[in-house]
């Protein structure tokens, strides 16, 4: 008899926000097991409570415990799990709950942001071959041996639960790797921002991981690195309805269209400036060296012409590294002799992004004016290979969205875009010729 093929697949917090949700994913499971799969199925905490769980730890103190507050988080996995376990016994499914250690997950040290180290399956392919659905506690691990943390419990960063899905269903060799979450698939842009966002079949994993990298939370940035790594198809598709998702998967089609696969945003960032800083060599080092050893994520960084010996230098942190990066500088601010420190926790960045952007100069020129003509002031750019970012106005925010959906006619259907030729392409390298200095 030919083996049962193996599925792994993720539910995220929406998916399991109460019990007659719990029911439903767990009715969706007995489906498929009953058409013959074997079954791991990695679970979020259900709806906000890896939210509330951290407004608890803030309630109490400041500056919590990083080893406490990891086992405080993991608990939001244990909730769900055990419950998605109990729904499945009162449909007479065989099923058991396991936290990540218990999975055999192992990770670094580092709380609040543990790496996969190794996966021991054992465990789990015994339950398997036992005929039970093994629920895993996502976003969850267990320090290694070697590590001064040892055998404690860690977790994987906000969203990580997408990673323990990948991560298992690469060391199982999974026939199938499935996140369901609460919208169909990957859209050109967040289909609760823009509502002409249209869903994409499949995506190359390196637009999604340039796409998440941006903000599109709906794929943890390190679940997609870890599926383009060991070649994980991952099928991102609601949980709640029986539509047909979009596959993250090696992508050979990218010459051929529209060369914006599309937007991403993210509100979760904010701006420093300090104002007036002499301008000599080795200030850039003074600034961004303690911020690398505080641990602070610095983005994009802009440094105007200087003035009078002085000039201003402009930066972005993720909004939750604010505070650490103003502890962090305060007293290099008074050092350098800088006049003073400033920030701006209202703005937002948005991206577009595609594997084709690097040798088609337009893009750049035609992202400006659109934003541009909608009013939007850009306050910083960035560059990579794959995406071009501006940093605008949080409350520009949807506005500039809109337009470049627009602009980019990412509405209109792949097929569509291809057999045009064109839309955007013609249109684009006529307007690199017009100004040559775009990007
Ligand atoms: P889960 O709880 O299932 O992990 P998340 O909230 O982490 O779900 O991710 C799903 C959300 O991601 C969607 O509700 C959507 O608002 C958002 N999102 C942002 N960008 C995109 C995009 N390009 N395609 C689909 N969803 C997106
Ligand atoms: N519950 C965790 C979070 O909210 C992990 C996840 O949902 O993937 O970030
Ligand atoms: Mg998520």
């Amino acid at each position: 008899m030919p083996a049962a093929p193996l599925v792994v697949q993720k539910f995220g917090g929406s998916s399991l926000a109460d019990a007659d949700r719990i029911r439903r994913v767990a009715r969706r499971i007995a489906r498929e097991r009953a058409a013959g799969s074997d079954l791991v199925v990695v679970v979020s905490a259900m709806g906000d409570t890896t939210d509330e769980l951290l407004g608890l730890a803030a309630a109490i103190t400041e500056t919590p415990d990083e080893r406490e507050l990891d086992m405080l988080l993991a608990t939001g996995e244990h909730q769900s799990a055990t419950l998605l376990s109990m729904a499945l016994h009162a449909l007479g499914v065989g099923a058991i709950s396991l936290s990540g250690p218990q999975a055999g997950i192992t990770t670094d040290g580092r709380y609040g942001r543990a790496r996969i180290a190794s996966i021991d399956p054992a465990r789990v392919r015994t339950e398997v071959e036992a005929g039970k659905v093994v629920i895993v506690a996502g976003f969850q691990g267990r320090a290694g041996s070697g590590d001064a943390h040892a055998a404690d419990i860690t977790t994987l960063g906000r969203g990580g639960s997408d990673t323990t899905a990948v991560a298992l269903a690469a060391r199982l060799d999974a026939d199938r790797c499935q996140i369901f979450t609460d919208v169909r698939g990957i859209y050109t842009a967040d289909p609760r921002l823009v509502a002409d966002a249209r869903q994409l079949s499949v995506i190359g994993y390196e637009e999604m991981l340039e796409l998440a990298h941006q903000g599109a939370q709906v794929m943890q940035t390190r679940a997609v690195e870890l599926g383009w790594v060991n070649g994980v198809v991952i099928e991102v598709l609601s949980s709640f309805e029986d539509a047909p998702g979009t596959l993250i998967k090696e992508d050979p089609l990218v010459e051929q269209r529209n060369k914006v696969r599309g937007l991403a945003h993210d509100r979760n960032v904010a701006k420093v400036t300090i104002v007036a800083v002499p301008d000599r060599p080795g200030i850039a080092r003074s600034l961004f060296d303690p911020l690398a050893e505080a641990g602070v994520n610095v983005d994009m960084i802009v440094q105007n012409v200087g003035h009078g010996g002085e000039t201003d230098m402009s930066f972005t942190v993720p909004q939750a590294e604010l505070g650490k990066a103003k502890k962090t500088l305060e007293s290099v601010v008074r050092e350098l002799g800088a006049r003073e420190m400033t920030t701006d926790a209202s703005v937002a960045k948005v991206s577009i992004v595609g594997a084709g952007l690097h040798n088609a100069p337009g893009y750049a020129a035609r992202m400006f004016g659109t934003l541009a003509d909608a009013g939007v002031n850009i306050e910083m750019i960035s560059t990579s290979e794959v995406r071009i970012t501006c940093m605008i106005a949080e409350d520009a925010l949807e506005t500039a969205l809109r337009a470049l959906h627009d602009a980019f006619e990412l509405e209109r259907p792949e097929s569509a875009a291809v057999e045009a030729g064109s839309g955007v392409a013609a249109g684009a390298a006529a307007t690199a010729t017009r100004e040559s200095a775009s990007r």
